[in-house]
């Protein structure tokens, strides 16, 4: 991803230009390095809102994850709702 204010050659998973500060892209998503429950080595959290557009993490009513083996390849994918406030309260 090429920079538009400084024209720095960034990362492609690259949020923020290293040499000039300036926001490429909104996060709308997280990786997570690890063990994935399905013999992964990384799972990818992508967010997205109420009409299903990706949007950042604090917006999100959905999320997508991905988990990826060590060769960057698909192997399990879900969505599920993310769990707001009031929701998590306990019903009683
Ligand atoms: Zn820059």
């Amino acid at each position: 991803m090429i920079c538009l204010k400084c024209g720095y050659e960034a990362p492609e998973e690259a949020y923020f230009c290293k040499r000039c500060g300036a926001k490429l892209r909104d996060k709308h998503s997280d990786t997570v390095h690890h063990f994935t429950p399905h013999g992964g080595v990384k799972t990818e959290v992508c967010y997205f809102d109420i009409n299903h557009e990706p949007c950042v993490k604090e917006k999100a009513c959905f999320m997508e994850f991905r988990e990826y083996d060590s060769d960057g390849n698909e192997i399990y994918k879900f969505t599920a709702h993310k769990k707001i406030k009031e929701a998590t309260e306990p019903q009683e």
